[in-house]
């Protein structure tokens, strides 16, 4: 049955990855804090303003103008969304049960991955400017170097894909999920992917989930 889907793992676990084919092959809304935190910024909004410093470091920005954000950018009875890089810890998912989801049935998937290969990956991404189309310069390189093959657009090296950004990201998810993974195993609603696998096989995994 279909279902909403919560993608929890580190940066560069694959989430943004899955969550693009998801939307293209099930017709799932995408929704990503990350990005619309980015696109405060990019409008120089106040909010953007505000927590333009806390990213570039790597830490967290507050809970609370988090959910206020998602909740302007979500219409539940519109269609199944993918809840991507929210939770990032267990007050966040508490307030995803009560505040957002409510009764609507979802599955938590966590995207499994070793430190290094995180870093190796999130080294070499590069992302269109609005975040939406994902690279790698070794496994999954544009068509022409440095250009989006379906924007034309310039990509990117986002600010807090640098090394050691990147170390301070994964410290700081390795210290948030564990509790939030056990709440989500405790409802029984958890399954992990292993994220070295290739993004077909992944995709047939969690699809099989939710048909
Ligand atoms: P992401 O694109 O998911 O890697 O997020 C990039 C950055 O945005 C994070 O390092 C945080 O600073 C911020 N951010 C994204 N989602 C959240 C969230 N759910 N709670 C707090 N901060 C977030």
């Amino acid at each position: 049955m279909k279902k909403h889907l919560v993608f929890i793992g580190a940066p560069g676990s694959g989430k943004g990855t899955q969550s693009a084919k998801f939307k293209e092959e099930m017709g799932y809304n995408h929704i990503s804090t990350g990005d619309l935190l980015r696109a405060e910024i990019a409008k120089q909004s106040e909010l953007g303003k505000r927590v333009k410093s806390v990213m570039d470091s790597g830490q967290l920005v507050s809970d609370d103008l988090v959910v206020e954000l998602l909740k302007a950018n979500i219409n539940l009875r519109d269609s199944f969304y993918i809840f991507d890089g929210y939770p990032r810890n267990i007050a966040q998912a508490e307030t995803l049960d009560e505040q957002i989801l409510n009764d609507y049935k979802y599955i938590a998937v966590y995207f499994k991955l070793d430190t290094e290969k995180l870093v190796e990956r999130l080294t070499n991404r590069r992302v269109s400017p609005d975040g939406k189309h994902i690279y790698n310069l070794k496994t999954n390189p544009p068509k022409v170097a440095g250009i989006c093959n379906v924007t034309g657009e310039k990509l990117v090296h986002r600010d807090d894909d640098k090394e050691e950004v990147i170390r301070e990201r994964m410290k700081v998810f390795e210290s948030t999920s564990g509790p939030m993974l056990d709440y989500y195993k405790a409802k029984g609603i958890l399954t992990e992917v292993d994220a070295n696998k290739g993004v077909d096989e992944i995709y047939n995994e969690i699809s099989l989930l939710v048909k």
